[in-house]
């Protein structure tokens, strides 16, 4: 530093700050360093958009597969041919056994006819087919999905198109991977063409369960049929198509909620596909090799058989997934491939977690080794007897029965209801406004809308009567009819009809205070009848 002055050197500043940032450097590996990275570190990071990856999945065939061509008949044929069945109500009904009358406001299924005041049916079927479905998920798992599922019913039939005109797995990859050739140009036109064919056959039946099927099939292909209808199989058309042919699994995975509202009624003693890898593990593919070596071998061969057969591209190897639907075709695949090598089948199998976590502590003495398939292996190769199987004791457990009560106990209240209707009902307003009216006689007159309701799809004539309030007689609205306590009203098949009647009390007949009366309506012969209780208003001055 120059004595003179109070600042350092030019030379003094280089020293100082070198002599700093060696300071600093010092410091810094005093800093301890922590073990973390951002979880979207450029390294690591993914696009959020992953294409798709194309699913061929094989041919399977075995006990679930035959189960689900079942259920794929049953579930197509009911909903393409119900529309079509008959139902005699008589002439002044609809004959179509299930029909949505919209027009009407009515639905049909069968013997069953719900008018709009009775939708709580309709909401009570809802409310079943719900807690029906808790049933279903707690007990065997993701079945609806694997089974019943529209999604899953069509997106199998458009596979059989598939496969029928490119062949299976392999015959379809080769297709895919290979040019444009007349025959591939060929075969993609014919199955998109049967696709599309299907889509237009699924949005056809939907419209005939709101309309008579052979009339508007016949106003559908004349072109006669209203715009709604045509607008509707055009929708329908599309969606099938896209959702069972081009989408596919992408629609259970991505767009389905179900996969992960299910989780949720799953416990340890719920059915579900697992890969019983407490069996399967060490997985090898050259066994006897592997077993001269000394090396541990389980029953997975690797053969990949499971993954090949699996229409949403999963390896159920991996443990539970999302995607898994549980079709149970994994099954089918391992268990033929099991049969072949003479072992025992269900190294994939519908399990509980509780069954799946005992086999596994005996695999692993208690979590303590790795897997050892001689622990659950007897000399002969055969599981062992100590093996847990499921039993249908533990999976019919508590949480069932209550699922089971509470879809039995709103199946019985809706049977009840529905035993319990009357097929002629009467329902009264009165006039808010004027209550009342005196006439020039001094007598005091009500008004009121009494709507009948004939339920019964034929004419009927009914009595409407007057119950109580003494001394007083009715006038209907528009008629000529003289003043009576009865009137004869003729009802139209299945209508409602309302009418405006005017109750009148003479001065000397005029009760102490507002009093109530009922409005009766009987059918000749005793065959139907129903009553509403209704006020009949005096003005304070007359009490
Ligand atoms: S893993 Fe098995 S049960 Fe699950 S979807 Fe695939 S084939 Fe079906
Ligand atoms: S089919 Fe069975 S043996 Fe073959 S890879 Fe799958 S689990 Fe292993």
């Amino acid at each position: 530093m120059d004595q003179g002055s109070p600042w350092p050197s030019a030379r003094g500043v280089v020293d100082i700050a070198h002599h700093a940032r060696e300071q600093s450097m010092l410091d810094s590996t005093d800093v301890e360093r922590l073990e973390a990275e951002a979880v979207n570190s450029a390294k690591i990071r993914q696009p959020l958009y992953a294409a798709r990856r194309k699913i061929f999945p094989k041919r399977a065939s075995g006990t679930f597969r035959r189960f689900k061509w079942l259920v794929m008949l049953i579930t197509l044929g009911i909903y393409y041919i119900t529309p079509w069945l008959r139902w005699d109500r008589g002439p002044h009904a609809p004959d179509q056994a299930v029909l949505v009358d919209i027009a009407n406001r009515r639905f049909y299924f069968f013997f069953i006819e719900i008018w709009p005041q009775e939708f709580f049916i309709v909401a009570g079927l809802l409310v079943m087919a719900g807690i029906g479905l808790f049933l279903i998920t707690s007990t065997v798992g993701r079945a609806w999905c694997g089974y019943t599922c529209p999604q899953t019913v069509w997106v199998d039939l458009f596979l059989v198109v598939e496969r029928w005109i490119e062949g299976d797995r392999n015959a379809r990859m080769k297709l895919d991977a290979g040019p444009w050739t007349t025959d591939k140009i060929g075969k993609r036109v014919a199955k998109h063409a049967i696709w599309l064919l299907i889509g237009v056959a699924t949005g056809g039946a939907w419209i005939f369960y709101f309309a008579d099927a052979p009339t508007l099939a016949v106003d559908f292909a004349t072109g006669q049929a209203e715009s709604i209808a045509y607008i509707t199989v055009a929708i329908l058309t599309a969606t099938t198509y896209t959702f069972g042919g081009l989408m596919r699994e992408q629609v259970c995975t991505y767009m389905c909620p179900w996969p992960r509202i299910q989780a949720a009624m799953l416990d340890e003693h719920s059915l579900t596909v697992t890969y019983n890898d407490w069996r399967g593990e060490p997985r090898v593919r050259g066994a006897k090799k592997a077993l001269a070596a000394g090396q541990p071998v389980g029953d997975c061969v690797d053969c990949n058989a499971c993954v090949a057969v699996c229409p949403m591209g999963i390896d159920i190897r991996d443990g539970q997934q999302l995607e898994c639907i549980t079709c149970a075709l994994c099954i089918d695949a391992c268990d033929d491939v099991m049969g072949r090598l003479g072992r025992d089948k269900g190294l994939i199998s519908y399990a509980t977690l509780a069954d799946y976590n005992s086999n596994m502590a005996l695999a692993t003495a208690g979590g303590t080794m790795p897997i050892a398939p001689a622990r659950v292996h007897g000399p002969d190769g055969r599981l062992s007897e100590v093996v847990r199987r499921t039993r249908l004791a533990e999976i019919i457990r508590p949480r069932t029965f209550v699922y089971f009560g509470m879809w039995a106990l709103i199946g019985i209240g809706l049977l009840v209801a529905l035993a319990m209707r009357t097929d002629l009902k009467i329902n009264v307003q009165h006039d808010r406004n004027p209550q009342f009216v005196m006439l020039s006689d001094g007598s005091i007159r009500n008004g009121y809308t009494v709507k009948i309701l004939n339920k019964v799809a034929e004419p009927r004539a009914v009595q409407l009567r007057l119950d109580g309030v003494d001394g007083g007689t009715m006038m209907i609205g528009g008629s000529e009819l003289p003043e009576s306590r009865d009137v004869l009203v003729m009802l139209e098949p299945d209508r409602l009809r309302t009418l405006r009647v005017f109750v009148r009390v003479p001065p000397d007949r005029l009760p102490a205070d507002t009093s109530s009366f009922d409005f009766r309506v009987e059918e000749a012969g005793g065959a139907g009848s129903a009553s509403y209780s209704a006020l009949f208003y005096i003005p304070e001055n007359r009490r």
